[in-house]
């Protein structure tokens, strides 16, 4: 077993982390970084463990990305419970805890002088329904990798939108030849909704509902023949609808480029991805598509 942290080292501004971390490295540790958003639960903990089981020295970073967010009022009521959180990467042996005020990321504001080339994964699902929401992401990624410089980046399959993204912004940046991204598995609860700290602001009677997502993926799954996508999916988005969901997007793709799959051909790596609003939450979730038994 690697050696657990007893003392978590909090840092709040960017030069005295990039610094410590730079001595960190020279005394031979391998950095293990996990960037999230607070609102810390089991799925981002797991990340923290992977991190923890491979040897690395672990570094996690909570900053709600306000570039990011192209819903002002998603931004205003993102959870924060910043003490809780704290507390929990200290319990699981976190060895450093990044938590930058705005002006540390942003000290030359917002602004940016040229977009990153996602090419056509910026225009698919999330980057259809969220305008701007990855280059947010690749702006935040970008400044917070630049930083910490990680030898390893655990990051989660639940956002496997964004995990793309994140891989293209290592092979855009160079980086990738001193980053290796390893993507997580998703983890839910008992009866299967993924985690997410966006859960927290479902009312009781939705959070009773919101397991019917996964439910519909899995069942999409199952059941996929080859041939034509949509006819099958169809009654899917209905019963979502019917149940009191408003989805964005129900669909198959590609598992590599995300292009939507519309003939299957049974053997295809493909995707089955959701985002649907629940009252005011939105809530994503995906899962892969086995390749058919012929
Ligand atoms: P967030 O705080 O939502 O930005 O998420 C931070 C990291 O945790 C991202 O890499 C997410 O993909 C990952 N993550 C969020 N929810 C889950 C989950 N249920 N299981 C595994 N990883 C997750």
């Amino acid at each position: 077993m690697p050696p657990i942290a007893l003392i978590m080292i909090i840092f709040h501004e960017a030069e005295t982390i990039r610094q410590y971390l730079q001595q960190q490295r020279k005394k031979g540790s391998r950095l293990g970084f996990v960037p999230t958003m607070g609102a810390l639960h089991e799925g981002h903990l797991a990340l923290l463990q992977n991190a923890i089981d491979a040897g690395d020295f672990s570094v996690a970073s909570i900053f709600v990305n306000p570039t990011q967010f192209n819903d002002p009022s998603d931004y205003q009521k993102y959870p924060i419970t910043i003490e809780e959180d704290i507390r929990l990467l200290e319990s699981r042996g976190c060895a450093m805890l990044f938590l930058p005020s705005a002006s540390e990321i942003y000290p030359n504001g917002t602004e940016m002088s040229h977009p990153y080339d996602l090419g056509a994964l910026e225009q698919r699902w999330e980057g259809r329904y969220r305008p701007g929401h990855f280059q947010g992401v690749c702006q935040v990624m970008d400044r917070l990798l630049g930083l910490v410089q990680p030898d390893h980046l655990y990051m989660g399959l639940k956002d496997y939108q964004q995990c793309q993204v994140v891989q293209r912004l290592l092979a855009l940046t160079g980086r990738d030849r001193e980053t290796l991204f390893i993507p997580c598995p998703t983890l839910r609860e008992a009866d299967g909704l993924a985690m997410s700290s966006r859960n927290r602001r479902l009312p009781a009677s939705d959070r009773e509902k919101a397991p019917l997502l996964y439910q519909t993926l899995q069942s999409i799954r199952a059941s996929l023949q080859p041939g034509e996508v949509e006819k099958q999916l169809i009654p899917h988005r209905q019963h979502l609808i019917g149940r009191g969901f408003r989805p964005d997007y129900l669909a198959l793709a590609d598992a590599r480029t995300l292009e939507e799959i519309h003939q299957w051909d049974g053997r295809q790596e493909a995707m089955v991805l959701v985002a649907a609003y629940l009252g005011e939450v939105r809530l994503i979730d995906n899962v892969e598509v086995l390749s058919y038994k012929f």
